[in-house]
């Protein structure tokens, strides 16, 4: 519905994740969060000894902000929360960007996120941090879930609508096969900055280093910032509304994850397409979705009303 915003759901019956055990899908998974580790601990050693180009600190960041891109504002705040409308051609290119940031697939996603906005903080939440008990050692268990730990859950097949929720997507054919690509572009993702800086450098030892510093130390960084907003933005941080969850404000995380740190205020106003609610609140995201709106290739953006803002801060 155009430029309405619904507010923060609040719990009602608990969902669970079930542990899988050691199944090719684990595996897979924990090549994916290692592969980038082991990149990352490459590319300190390459640091060290000969530094970094400035074609290979550009080829990190354009990266890093394309695919932080494809899953904040693509996977999130458009598939998961319908905060805005666009075109196909856009909803392709977001989907290609979030996929080359190896979170996931968008079906995935889109099932998956709902949980936690639902559930948040208690029993069916798919990577809380608060329900590990309290203390210092139970608390960093909880964060170790939040942050990585649940990806290796995987979902309990048959508890929930996901039919609804995927319905839009299942009705795209070309969003639907671009995310069944999905390996296919997190290896393009990795061979794009490779093949830039071989070309360019005219060596194997430039391929190489796009290869890690545009592919897994890229990848490490995305994956680490959007994780935060779950580990970090649920215990740390300032709570400016009250919410169902402990979900929390960063400004330190604002910028790397495109406004997604504001997170007590995404809380508040889930399918909103902004994350900053006040003027010195940077958030990226909405930047990009205002300037595609004034390009007329986004449309219906929902954002909350000063009135709807400050009524929420009257209840806390
Ligand atoms: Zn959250
Ligand atoms: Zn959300």
């Amino acid at each position: 519905m155009k430029n309405q915003i619904v507010e923060n759901n609040q719990p009602d019956s608990p969902t669970s994740t079930n542990n899988d055990g050691l199944s090719i899908n684990t595996i897979i998974t924990a090549i994916i969060v290692l592969l980038p580790l082991v990149g990352t601990v490459i590319g300190m050693g390459i640091l060290f000894y000969s530094g970094i180009s400035s074609l290979e600190l550009g080829l990190l960041v354009s990266l890093c902000i394309l695919t932080v891109i494809g899953v904040e504002v693509g996977f999130h705040r458009h598939f998961s929360h319908h905060s805005f409308q666009t075109t196909t051609p856009i909803r392709a290119i977001l989907t290609i960007f979030g996929l080359m940031a190896a979170q996931g697939g968008l079906v995935y996603w889109v099932i998956e996120h709902p949980r936690h906005h639902k559930y948040s903080d208690v029993s069916g939440d798919p990577h809380t941090p608060n329900l590990h008990g309290i203390g210092f050692k139970n608390q960093l268990r909880g964060l170790y879930h939040a942050h990585i730990g649940w990806i290796f859950e995987v979902l309990k097949s048959g508890d929930t609508d996901s039919s609804l929720l995927v319905k839009d997507l299942l009705k795209d054919p070309v969003i639907f096969r671009i995310d069944q690509l999905q390996l296919t572009w997190v290896v393009l993702g990795l061979l794009i900055p490779a093949i830039l800086e071989g070309v360019i450098t005219s060596s194997w030892i430039g391929a190489f280093k796009g290869f890690i510093w545009g592919g897994l130390v890229r990848i490490f960084l995305v994956q680490h910032f959007i994780w935060s907003t779950n580990s970090i933005c649920h215990v740390y941080g300032s709570r400016p509304f009250k919410t169902n969850g402990f979900s929390t404000n960063n400004v330190w995380l604002a910028i790397p994850t495109f406004g997604q740190s504001w997170h007590n205020n995404h809380h508040t106003f889930p399918n909103s397409a902004i994350t900053g609610l006040e003027w010195w609140q940077i958030d990226l995201g909405k930047w990009l979705i205002w300037i595609l709106e004034k390009t007329g290739l986004v449309w219906d953006v929902k954002r909350p009303t000063a009135n709807m803002i400050a009524a929420r801060k009257l209840q806390t």
